[in-house]
C-alpha cells in the first residue's frame, strides 16, 4: 500500500529509529511517527510521503504504550534534546541493548546466537536525570524584550524558556535565574543572532561532580577597549560587563561557585565559545576527579586521576558512568604491567591515565592541540611519567610511529568519534597485531562495520557491554574486546 500527504492513519509503534522517532507499519507501508514510543498505538497525519515510507506527525495517542510516562520535563517534544524521554528508564535500555545487538548482527554481520552469547547486561545509570556536569544556555529576548535563557528548539534557534532542565546540575536554574535578572535590572542586552548586535549570547554552567566546584562563563560579544583599557583587557583585569561586581556578587551566593569568566565570541556565526577567556572571579579552572570502579558491582575504589577543567576543555559530561565505562575499558584490556599500550582517540588523556597505572607505557593519540596539552599537564598532576601524547590524526600519527620508529603495541584502545576509524587506522591496527583491541564507541552502527573489518584480520569479538551515558536520548556507548586468533605476522 502507498500513502499520500496528509492520509490520517493508525498505527502501532514498534521500533524507535535513530533521531528517536517512532517507527510502525500500517499494510507493510513504514511511518516515522516522532513522539511516539514502542507499544503506542497513534493516530497519526502524513506530512511526507515517499514510496516505502513515510514522515508522520502524532495527532492523538490511542492507546498508549505500558512503558510510556510522563517526561520530567515539560519541554521534551519542543526542545529535541532528549528524544525518549516518554518511555520509562527500564524499556529505553532494553531499547539500547537492542540497537546494538542488531547493528552487530545487520551491519557486522555477526551471528544472533554468537552476540547473545557474549553480550553482557547494559549498564544503566542509578538515576537517568540531572547527570549532565556541562550546559549550555543561550540567551535571547522574550516578546516582551526580557532577557531570557533555555535551549533552541529542535534544529531551530528559536530560545524554549527553561532555566531548569531536567538532565543538569540543580545549580543551574539558580545560576541563570541571579545572571538574568542582573541583566534586566541593568539593561544588559541580550546578543541578537540576527543583528549582531547585543552582548550576552550564551551561559555555560560545569560542575565537578566529585569535587562539588562550580564555574560559570559567560560568552559575549564584547567588542574591546582602545588604549589604556585595553592593556588591562589583555590582563584580564577590565570590567567586560556593566557593574560586573553586581553580577559577581550575586554568582558568588551559590554554592560551590569556584570560577566565573567571560569568553569573548564576535564571530556572527552559531559555534558557541570563542578563543579568548578571562576570569573574572576566582580560579581559572575547576578540578574533578575521575574514580576507578569494582566492575563487579561499579562500587566506588579509592583511586582516581585528577583533572582540571577550564571553560574551553573537552570533558566526559556524565562523569558517574564514564567511571563505570572506563573501568570497564581497564578490564578488557587485562593489563599486568608489562604492556606497551596505545590509547587513540585520547582527548584530554581520561582512559591513557588510567590504564597508565597497570601498563609499562601507554601512548595517546589526538587531533585537538589543546586536548594534548589538558592531558600532559593532567599525566603531570597525578604523576604520571610513563604516558607519552602526540598530537595529530590517529591515522596518520599510527603508521608513522609504527613504520618509521618501530614502536609496538601489546593493547590497542580506541574510542573515535562518531564517524568511526579511518581505515588506514584499522588496516595499521591489523598490522601491529596486538594481542587485545578495546573498541569503545558512540556508535553501534560504525562500530559493527569497523569490527567486520578487525574480525576479517584475525580478531575475535570475545566482550561487549553497552554502558548507557545518556538517559532520556537515543544514544548509547558501547566497549567491546577483542583478542588476536589469527596468525601471527600476517
Ligand atoms: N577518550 C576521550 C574522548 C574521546 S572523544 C576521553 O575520554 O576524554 C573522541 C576524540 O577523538 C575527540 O577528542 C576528538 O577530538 C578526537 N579525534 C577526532 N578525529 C580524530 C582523528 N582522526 N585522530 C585522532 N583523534 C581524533
Amino acid at each position: 500500500m502507498e500513502y499520500k500527504k496528509n492520509d490520517i492513519l493508525t498505527v502501532k509503534i514498534e521500533d524507535i529509529g535513530n533521531g528517536g522517532e517512532g517507527i510502525g507499519k500500517v499494510n507493510g507501508y513504514t511511518l516515522f511517527v516522532k513522539d511516539a514510543v514502542i507499544g503506542d498505538t497513534v493516530r497519526c497525519k502524513v506530512m511526507k510521503a515517499k514510496k516505502n515510507y513515510g514522515y508522520a506527525k502524532l495527532e492523538e495517542i490511542i492507546v498508549p504504550s505500558a512503558v510510556r510516562i510522563k517526561p520530567q520535563c515539560q519541554y521534551h517534544r519542543q526542545c529535541g534534546g532528549c528524544q525518549i524521554q516518554a518511555m520509562d528508564y527500564p524499556a529505553q535500555l532494553i531499547f539500547k541493548q537492542n540497537k546494538v545487538k542488531n547493528s552487530l548482527m545487520r551491519i557486522g554481520g555477526f551471528e544472533e546466537e554468537a552476540v547473545e552469547q557474549i553480550m553482557e547486561p547494559i549498564v544503566g545509570m542509578e538515576d537517568a536525570y540531572h547527570y549532565r556536569n556541562k550546559a549550555q544556555f543561550p540567551v535571547g529576548r522574550d516578546k516582551e524584550g526580557n532577557p531570557v535563557a533555555g535551549f533552541y528548539a529542535g534544529r531551530t534557534h528559536d530560545i524554549i524558556v527553561n532555566t531548569d532542565c531536567a538532565l543538569g546540575a540543580e545549580e543551574n536554574k539558580e545560576i541563570l535565574e541571579n545572571i538574568l535578572t542582573y541583566m534586566k535590572k541593568y539593561h544588559i542586552p541580550p546578543y541578537d543572532e540576527k543583528t549582531g548586535a547585543g552582548l550576552v549570547r550564551h551561559v555555560l554552567i560545569r560542575k565537578g561532580f566529585a569535587s562539588g566546584e562550580i564555574m560559570v562563563c559567560l560568552v559575549i560579544n564584547y567588542n574591546g577597549k582602545k588604549g589604556r583599557g585595553a592593556e588591562e583587557e589583555e590582563k584580564g583585569n577590565a570590567d567586560f560587563l556593566p557593574y560586573q561586581t553586581e553580577l559577581i556578587k550575586e554568582l558568588e551566593k551559590t554554592h560551590g561557585m569556584t570560577s566565573v569568566s567571560v569568553c569573548i565570541n564576535t564571530e556572527r556565526t552559531n559555534v558557541i565559545m570563542g578563543d579568548k577567556v578571562y576570569t573574572i572571579w576566582g580560579k581559572d579552572k575547576i578540578c574533578d576527579t575521575i574514580y576507578r570502579r569494582n566492575t563487579k558491582d561499579f562500587s566506588l575504589t579509592g583511586d582516581g586521576i585528577v583533572f582540571q577543567i577550564s571553560p574551553l576543555s573537552f570533558y566526559q559530561v556524565n562523569p558517574l558512568q564514564t567511571e563505570k565505562l572506563y573501568s570497564l575499558v581497564l578490564e578488557y584490556a587485562g593489563l599486568d604491567g608489562k604492556e606497551t599500550v596505545w590509547d587513540l582517540y585520547c582527548g584530554i588523556g581520561t582512559i591513557s591515565l588510567f590504564l597508565a597505572g597497570r601498563a609499562k607505557q601507554v601512548y595517546g593519540v589526538e587531533v585537538i592541540p589543546q586536548a594534548v596539552q589538558d592531558a600532559k599537564e593532567n599525566a603531570e598532576r597525578n604523576g604520571i611519567r610513563n604516558a607519552e601524547f602526540f598530537v595529530g590524526k590517529a591515522e596518520d600519527i599510527l603508521p608513522n610511529k609504527y613504520e618509521e620508529e618501530g614502536i609496538r603495541a601489546d593493547v590497542i584502545v580506541v574510542d573515535p568519534p562518531r564517524k568511526g576509524c579511518d581505515k588506514e587506522c584499522l588496516d595499521t591496527m591489523l598490522k601491529m597485531c596486538p594481542e587485545r583491541i578495546v573498541y569503545v564507541s558512540c556508535d553501534p552502527a560504525t562500530l559493527a562495520r569497523d569490527l567486520r573489518v578487525l574480525c576479517d584480520g584475525g580478531y575475535e569479538v570475545r566482550r561487549v557491554r553497552a554502558v548507557d551515558q545518556f538517559g532520556g536520548t537515543v544514544h548509547v556507548e558501547v566497549v567491546i574486546m577483542m583478542q588476536y586468533c589469527g596468525k601471527r605476522g600476517k
